[in-house]
């Protein structure tokens, strides 16, 4: 672990969900697997919105739910496999035990997960947290790094932007 890090390492306003298409396709072309994303924000915020353009940017032609309700989706896209989590939903951690979210994470994996402040301490540690934000301006998504690996991507993705 990297020293935590309270400002981002960068933030892009996102007025609409083009710019979110447009970032989502910098990060399918920087992420890294294994990798580990927390989407932060409020409901309604679009961290939804940008994970489904993330496995769309990957070349996904299908349907891109959101788990609210069961939790877990799961794509196979661009030679990585997306776990698009969502904890909204649970009471209690030792729910996602049964998701077994230890023995589907691999070396080609893309782990995002919404609500992981509902996942206590069973979830893998993030290595990037995106948060999702609105202004009187615009919606932004802000982004922190929490290892190397994370702090790595966030730069590439500022090159990029
Ligand atoms: P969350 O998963 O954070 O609860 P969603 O991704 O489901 O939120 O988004 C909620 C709504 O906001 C959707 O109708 C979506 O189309 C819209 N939305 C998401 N991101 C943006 C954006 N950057 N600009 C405009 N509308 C957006
Ligand atoms: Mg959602």
């Amino acid at each position: 672990m990297i020293a935590t890090i309270d400002k981002p390492a960068w933030v892009q306003l996102v007025p609409d969900e083009e710019a979110v298409s447009e970032l989502a396709t910098v990060f399918a072309r920087t992420l890294v697997t294994p990798v580990v994303v927390y989407l932060k924000g409020d409901l309604g915020a679009g961290k939804t919105t940008f994970a489904r353009a993330y496995v769309h940017a990957l070349g996904f032609r299908g349907y891109v739910k959101s788990p609210s309700y069961g939790l877990l989706e799961t794509y196979e896209a661009g030679g990585q496999k997306i776990l698009h989590l969502d904890l909204y939903r649970i009471e209690d951690p030792e729910e996602l035990e049964y998701l077994a979210i230890r023995d589907l994470f691999d070396a080609k994996s893309v782990l995002m997960v919404e609500w992981p402040d509902k996942g206590g301490n069973r979830l893998p540690a993030a290595d990037l947290e995106l948060e999702f934000g609105e202004t009187e301006e615009s919606r932004f998504i802000a982004c922190r790094p929490f290892t190397a690996h994370g702090l790595g991507m966030a730069e590439q993705v500022r090159r990029l932007l």
